[in-house]
């Protein structure tokens, strides 16, 4: 057994310069986040928004916290002053929402649209035309208070190597088509959320500048 800020140091010396790291934090107490943060950590994701709110009081003002979780359009209020990015963006509704929040929190918020490449069917997200679909939307243009900043990914939950490989490459694909095309004179869509405690070394081979992993710092859950 290796301490949260062994393993977090660890997993840094494997994880190139460039390449952030979502220190993902859920269904972990408080108690283990500022192990994390005392070893200089200062960004953190979780999946749910109540447990979120839960822990976020009892923790320094100067954490940097994505959601990574679906996110339901009701909940987006008690979020919207702080979130530092919303990875889990899978409709335009909930951007329009998103959109909206933020505006009466005086602030634009950062989002990634979430791409479904998974073989599993429960996982959310938009395929790859309801994406093109959605950047049609007649609205999007004027929703001035938030910021597409790129793509969220997970693969597959499997062994085979070369099915994860396929799926992570297949979502850079469509990220620079999109950064090239749509996204081409905005700079800051240049994010590429892919990579998991299982997956991580693969993603940022196949260009991931964004890693979320949760067990591989803090443990089984
Ligand atoms: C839980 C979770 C992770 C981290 O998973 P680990 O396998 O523990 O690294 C990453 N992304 C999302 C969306 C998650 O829900």
């Amino acid at each position: 057994m290796h301490s949260t800020a062994q393993n977090l140091d660890f997993l840094k010396r494997s994880v190139p310069q460039g390449v952030r790291v979502v220190a993902v934090s859920k269904t972990k107490p408080p108690s283990a986040i500022m192990e994390a943060y005392d070893a200089g950590h200062r960004l953190f994701g979780e999946n749910r928004v109540q447990e979120l709110l839960g822990k976020k009081d009892h923790l320094p003002g100067d954490i940097e916290w994505h959601l990574i979780g679906h996110l339901q359009s009701n909940k987006v209020k008690y979020i919207a002053p702080f979130i530092s990015m919303i990875e889990s963006v899978d409709s335009y509704r909930l951007l329009t929402v998103i959109d909206r929040e933020s505006r009466k929190a005086g602030r634009v918020t950062d989002c990634l649209l979430q791409v479904h490449i998974a073989k599993e069917e429960t996982k959310f997200g938009f395929s790859e035309t309801e994406l093109e679909d959605m950047l049609r939307e007649p609205g999007l243009a004027s929703l001035n208070n938030v910021r597409i900043c790129g793509l969220m990914g997970m693969a597959t939950f499997t062994d085979d190597t070369e099915i994860v490989r396929s799926e992570f490459r297949y979502l850079r694909g469509i990220f620079e088509k999109l950064k090239h095309g749509y996204f081409a004179s905005r700079g800051y869509f240049r994010e590429l959320s892919m990579g998991m405690s299982g997956d991580y070394l693969i993603a940022i081979e196949e260009g991931s500048t964004i890693v979320r992993v949760g067990s591989l710092i803090f443990g089984e859950r």
